[in-house]
């Protein structure tokens, strides 16, 4: 269970240019390791994401995802891969605004049916005991963005995707989410690449890279082992 990124390329059109978004990068995350990437705005960090998600495909390079080669697979295998094996915490907060904090995570995965003491057990373990029927507009952002971590494990992922994911809090309450996602990465032994902007939220990642202009560089370790 792991992710392995191996000299991925990618390259977006840009007029009769082309821009270099990922630039031979190499990265890989064990089970249990929260790794982040920081970086500026425009570095590659939600295009490496959409990549390790098998949601882009690299012009070049090799998706790992817990042992299986996503370049190997058509369209529909890797939608299958991606929904078993990959769970996804976008930047934005896309919680639907009328379904309340179960449901939200039910709302996942309502084709597999008996998964409402996994909802609720999640919840509890995102610090949302006792909130489970609220509405997005009854919690606060930390706790919104608590909802969308719990709904992203649903399906017990073995990678764990997260972007900016404090970048709408607080520095406390973004230190807070950022504990919560070691913790869980840790119990869960999900590996978990997660890219910030923000050097000040780093502090519990296991291991920490930087990434500029698609490169990234091995910057030092985070102050947890
Ligand atoms: P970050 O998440 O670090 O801000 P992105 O991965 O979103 O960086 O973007 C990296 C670079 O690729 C930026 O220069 C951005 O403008 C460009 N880019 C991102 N998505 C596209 C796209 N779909 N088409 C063209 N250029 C894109
Ligand atoms: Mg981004």
């Amino acid at each position: 269970m792991s992710l392995e990124l191996t000299d991925l390329r990618l390259t977006y059109a840009d007029g009769d240019a082309t821009l270099v978004a990922l630039d031979d990068v190499s990265l890989t995350v064990k089970p249990g390791e929260l790794v982040a990437v920081v970086g500026p705005s425009g570095s590659g960090k939600s295009s490496l994401l959409a990549v390790a998600g098998t949601l882009l495909r690299p012009d070049s390079g090799r998706v790992i995802v817990d042992g299986t080669d996503a370049c190997g697979l058509n369209d529909r295998e890797r939608t299958t891969l991606r929904r078993e094996r990959i769970g996804i915490v976008f930047q934005q907060a896309n919680l639907i605004a009328s379904l309340t904090a179960l449901e939200q995570l039910l709302a996942v995965d309502h084709m597999r049916g008996g998964v409402s003491g996994r909802a609720a057990g999640l919840l509890r373990a995102v610090g949302l005991a006792g909130k489970e029927d609220r509405r997005p507009h009854q919690l606060s952002g930390g706790e919104r963005q608590r909802v969308n971590i719990a709904r992203a494990l649903m399906g017990e992922p073995a990678v764990l995707l997260v972007d900016e994911p404090t970048s709408a809090l607080d520095h406390a309450r973004g230190s807070e989410i950022m504990g919560l996602l070691a913790e869980l990465t840790e119990e869960r032994a999900v590996a978990t690449l997660l890219v910030t902007h923000d050097m000040g939220q780093i502090g519990h990642a296991h291991r920490v890279t930087e990434m500029d202009d698609g490169r990234l560089s091995e910057r030092r370790a985070g102050s947890r082992p």
